[in-house]
């Protein structure tokens, strides 16, 4: 292929995946969008491969490596719960920062391109530098965010004392490095102060996400999303890749407007989350152990009793969170919905912008019940109606729905926003326990006179109230 051939092939992939971002923002389009993805991706892999800078013998390799990629990438898609997806999202990421910062000592020690000026070759140097600076962070801050998200390491925030004094005094070594490695004579002497970075960038990687307390993960995980796409796209200077600096670019500021999304969502501070200040948030520590003792007295209530209820009522709003994944519960609760709108019952759907462990966790589960999407509504679209709801029923959800966040200033989640589920007649809370959620703190809602706890596993109670509804 020759190079205006892949040229055009590159200009094509770049439209396919801008179709594809477009696609993937409505979940009525989203597979339409997963497609243009899937042929854009193909076109700029194959324009790659067969392109003008890569010679026959490098082709073997190549597909060696798609090989093994391809095969574990199969495996692993295959075999994750859907519940697992948050971590695999953040193993992938770190994958990219991974692939950064190889690529970046790689095009450090290649000695094959020749520079005709001085100054291309401290441009070159300078995108290594920031590449594999870009890189590490995103590859052990992606590692450590897989360790919370599976729970292999605690949700507890690490507030090291002096911590922001610690990152400045690494920022400086970077830089007083990077000045070093610019000036160094020869590939050796530049290769100590390269190494020094990518160790100081691996730890700030490690104590960034190690500093963030369990509700403010979903700020790290958008943000993780955007540096992998600035890794990307550093890698596609380093390469003199104009697709990847492209895709890179769009991936990065997507993720950046994902986590300006969830910053307004969890009700953080976009600009301090930019600068790296996002810890401060979680100065109180929260839990995030599932440890919050309960504090009062609830009313429990049977499926039966459920059905009932939910007979009984002419407006329904379904809040799901992260046990409705865990319990794999959303086939059923469109079974329920449909039942119930079959009767003339208005149901709808209330979605929390941080719900579940991943951006539209919900929404995906939602979407693959089959659940039509017109009454699946955002936060901000319903949560005025609930006063004229007669039921409120929070499946497997916790954080999300906890009043602690308005009415206790000292709460770790004071001034998030949350589906005000109790000011409906009743709210009924779905969940095995009086566990916490994510965030390890007790919440006040279980103990309001409206509400009533329905305890057990998600799947279980609904399989319970579909039968006493079609009794
Ligand atoms: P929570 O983690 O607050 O609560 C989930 C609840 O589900 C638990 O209290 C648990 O209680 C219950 N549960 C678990 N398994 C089952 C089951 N099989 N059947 C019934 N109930 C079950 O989830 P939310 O969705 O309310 O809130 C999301 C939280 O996750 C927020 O704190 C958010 O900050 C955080 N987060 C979100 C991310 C995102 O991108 N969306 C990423 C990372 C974190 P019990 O054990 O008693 O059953």
């Amino acid at each position: 292929m020759n190079a205006s051939l892949s040229t055009v092939s590159y200009i094509g992939a770049t439209i396919l995946f801008i179709l594809s971002l477009g696609g993937l923002s409505n979940p009525e389009t989203a597979r339409r969008g997963n497609l243009f993805g899937v042929i854009g991706m193909t076109l700029a892999v194959l324009a790659t491969v067969l392109g003008p800078r890569v010679t026959p013998a490098g082709i073997p390799w190549i597909i060696g490596a798609l090989v093994v990629g391809g095969a574990i990438g199969l495996v692993a898609a295959k075999k994750v719960q859907m519940t697992q997806m948050p971590e695999l999202v953040a193993l992938m990421h770190s994958l990219v920062g991974l692939a950064a910062c190889l690529v970046g000592f790689a095009s450090y020690v290649d000695t094959s391109t020749l520079f005709p000026t001085e100054a291309e070759k401290l441009i070159h140097e300078v995108e290594i530098y920031v590449g594999i600076l870009i890189g590490a962070i995103t590859f052990s801050g992606s590692l450590i965010a897989f360790g919370k998200l599976s729970g292999k390491i605690g949700g507890k925030p690490l507030l090291l004392p002096g911590r922001h004094l610690i990152n400045l005094v690494g920022l400086l070594v970077v830089i007083g490095f990077g000045r070093e490695f610019l000036q160094a004579p020869d590939i050796q002497a530049g290769m100590m102060p390269l190494l020094v970075m990518t160790v100081i960038a691996l730890l700030f990687g490690v104590h960034m996400v190690m500093a963030i307390g369990g509700a403010d993960m979903p700020v790290v995980v958008s943000m993780l999303n955007s540096y992998s796409g600035w890794a990307a796209a550093a890698t596609g200077f380093m390469l003199s890749n104009d697709l990847l600096i492209v895709v890179g670019a769009l991936v990065g500021s997507s993720g950046a407007i994902l986590s300006y999304i969830m910053c307004r969502a969890m009700n953080r501070n976009f600009i301090s989350v930019i600068a790296g200040g996002f810890g401060s948030g979680s100065s109180t520590p929260s839990a995030a152990t599932g440890t919050a003792q309960p504090t009062g007295e609830v009313t429990p209530v049977s499926a039966v009793e459920t059905a009932e209820l939910l007979r009984e009522a002419r407006s329904v709003i379904i809040v799901p969170g992260y046990g409705m994944a865990v319990a794999q519960a959303q086939h059923t609760v469109c079974e329920i919905t449909k039942r119930l709108r079959d009767k003339g019952v208005n149901v709808r759907f209330g979605i929390h912008p941080v719900a579940g462990r991943m951006p539209g966790h919900m929404n995906v589960l939602l979407a693959e019940a089959k659940v039509p999407y017109d009454i699946v509504l955002e936060m901000d679209e319903i949560n005025d109606d609930f006063p004229e709801t007669d039921v409120a029923i929070v499946i497997g959800a916790n954080d999300i729905v906890n009043p602690a966040a308005q009415e206790d200033p000292g709460s770790p989640i004071a001034g998030m926003p949350v589906l005000e589920v109790w000011k409906a007649r009743t709210s009924i809370v779905m969940k095995r326990s009086m566990a916490s959620g994510y965030a390890g703190v007790d919440n006040p809602l279980f103990y309001k006179e409206n509400n009533r706890m329905l305890f057990g596993d998600a799947k279980k109670m609904l399989d319970e109230v579909q039968a006493a509804l079609a009794a």
